[in-house]
């Protein structure tokens, strides 16, 4: 048995496959401040091996009352290089990958494209929101901090299952939210517990124990308290990627938006019965013809349509399929 993680494998329902997962694993740590420290430095202890550490700031004097992987003597080092040396010296198995440059538009696929988790770890709004839409779009669970003032936050985003809610529905205001502790100043263990609480929640994701946390986990140092808000998942943008997802919509909510969709109807004349019409303001469906986007289809039953919905997707055309079809209506 490996020495470092002894302690880890005597948990009561954890086992060597456990740990097997957590060695696999690819972890992404974007920041390697004040969460990251925290948050690294656990996961390795954890037997987590590859680790890749993105930030392209370099250690200062003023960072140090929180950021504990460093010390005065790495003052000017990159904090990536640093924090990956630091886990080394926790973890020898460790195969770290410094990144030092920050997360952009341009890199972010090739750097997280390989990873299975991230824990967001930033101290700025512009980059949460990216790496909000990334994971989203590419079903990678994030797991959320951010430590200001006396206060932390934490929330799973579980994008690799099913998953309503983002960014937005946490914090509709977040365009306007500053989220740096430069300004605001930040009490040092606080990032210190969230990142631990990153690192115990990215555990949990990889090995399956126990629930990911749902909701907002807010913590309050002053009071000494930690509170769960729930989460509303009901933000513009969920809702166009939810509707975006749905193969089929019903025939109230085409009704609603009949002026954005091009109706076609698939049935045929021949087999109408005395008393069918096509749909007013409909086209008739011809195999073959070029479908454009935000096209809706209706058949008989809404099994027709939904085929060939599925088939229209598979080429990237926005498509939905009338529920039911006729039978819905
Ligand atoms: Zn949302």
């Amino acid at each position: 048995m490996d020495l470092l993680t002894k302690r880890q494998c005597s948990l009561f329902n954890f086992t060597s496959s456990h740990q097997e997962l957590l060695k696999k694993s690819k972890v992404a740590i974007v920041g390697c401040g004040g969460l990251g420290c925290s948050a690294a430095l656990y996961l390795s202890g954890a037997g987590i091996e590859h680790l890749q550490l993105i930030d392209g700031d370099r250690v200062e004097v003023s960072n140090l009352h929180r950021q504990i992987a460093y010390t005065i003597n790495d003052v000017n080092r990159s904090k990536a290089y640093c924090l990956g040396e630091r886990c080394v010296r926790t973890n020898k198995n460790s195969k770290y990958n410094a990144c030092n440059t920050m997360l952009c538009e341009n890199n972010i696929n090739d750097l997280l494209e390989h990873v299975d988790i991230v824990l967001d770890c930033c101290d700025n709004v512009p980059t949460r929101l990216l790496l909000n839409r990334w994971c989203k779009k590419n079903k990678k669970d994030l797991v959320y901090g951010s430590a200001v003032s006396y206060d932390g936050q934490l929330i799973v985003f579980n994008y690799s299952k099913e998953c309503n809610s983002c960014i937005y529905c946490a914090f509709p205001d977040i365009d306007k939210m500053r989220d740096t502790c430069n300004g605001l100043g930040v009490l040092g263990p606080v990032p210190g517990i969230i990142g631990s609480l990153q690192a115990v929640e990215c555990i949990k994701l990889i090995t399956k124990i126990g629930e990911p946390l749902k909701g907002i986990l807010h913590y309050s140092s002053l009071d000494t308290t930690f509170n769960n808000y729930e989460i509303e998942e009901n933000c513009e943008w969920c809702n166009k990627v939810k509707e975006n997802l749905s193969l089929e919509i019903t025939y109230d909510e085409y009704l609603a938006n009949n002026k954005k969709y091009t109706l076609y109807d698939m049935r045929k004349e021949e087999d109408f019965d005395e008393d069918d019409v096509f749909i007013y303001g409909s086209k008739q469906y011809k195999k073959g013809i070029d479908v454009k986007d935000n096209s809706v289809f209706i058949c008989k039953a809404g099994i027709e349509s939904l085929n060939l919905v599925k088939e229209l997707r598979e080429k990237s055309v926005k498509c939905w399929s009338i529920k039911n079809g006729f039978r819905g209506i």
